[in-house]
């Protein structure tokens, strides 16, 4: 069965020591708790090794952001995936809609990160998600397949079953404007018919689908109890603990 997931993603946000403190007490919330999801935290590459030292990451996982498209070299500035799994990471982050929309990631780079991510034992955490024009004007199910069919179809079913994706509606994206629980089951199920199609089934029904765009304890419960929604993606409601942890216990 797949598993459910909440997965936190912090950006550029916190200092160090921040970072560090919001860490201890995320991992201090779940030393005493049974949630009924994993739970993982994805954070700036400068907190990776000292959040690592911090955490119990059989309760709390840890992830990177991004990693580079490169194994090493002179790329002045890149973090590789054999650095970002040096510091006891498990998890990265590809393919945000942030990093297609400012730093110019199309599914080629994408490719080749997810590539490099796999081969040292990092599990992608993988975004797709349609524009606001896209939504509107009807194209968006087909936006999202080719984003997957583009940068993942390559994978042999092997790979393609360490991923986990996370679909994330741009429009809804620190915006406060939540995608129903309803548009999000289409979108999901959509997904997982795609992923059937190329897969087969039980590769489809054992990816988690996870769902990212202004996700808050108040509609997280609806959005989870959704059968195709496998848990979600948080930006700004990871950085408060308690934000945090009322959606882990949504579930
Ligand atoms: C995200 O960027 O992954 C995200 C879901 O952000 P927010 O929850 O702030 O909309």
């Amino acid at each position: 069965m797949r598993k459910k997931i909440v997965a936190g993603n912090w950006k550029m946000n916190t200092t160090l020591q921040e970072g560090v403190a919001l860490a201890k007490e995320v991992n201090e919330a779940l030393a005493g708790a049974t949630p009924k999801c994993d739970v993982i935290i994805a954070v700036p590459f400068t907190h990776l090794a000292s959040i690592n030292a911090v955490i119990d990451q059989n309760k709390l996982g840890l992830g990177a952001e991004n990693c580079a498209d490169h194994k090493s070299g002179a790329y002045t500035g890149e973090v590789s995936a054999p650095m970002v799994a040096s510091t006891g990471a498990t998890y990265v982050i590809l393919g945000h809609s942030e990093r297609r929309q400012y730093y110019g990631e199309t599914s080629e780079i994408l490719k080749e990160k997810v590539n490099l991510a796999l081969a040292n034992n990092l599990t992608p955490i993988f975004c797709i998600g349609e524009v606001l024009e896209e939504r509107e004007n009807g194209s968006y199910l087909e936006v999202v397949k080719k984003q997957i069919e583009d940068a993942l179809f390559d994978l042999s079913a092997d790979d393609f079953s360490k991923l986990i994706l996370a679909y994330e509606p741009v429009w809804a994206i620190g915006t406060g404007k939540t995608a129903t629980d309803d548009q999000a089951e289409e979108m999901h199920a959509f997904i997982r018919e795609v992923i059937a199609n190329k897969y087969g089934k039980d590769v489809a029904e054992n990816t988690s689908i996870l769902y990212g765009g202004s996700c808050k304890p108040s509609n997280a419960p609806q959005l989870f109890a959704k059968p195709n929604v496998d848990g979600g993606l948080i930006g700004g409601a990871s950085l408060k603990a308690a934000d945090f942890m009322g959606i882990v216990n949504a579930f």
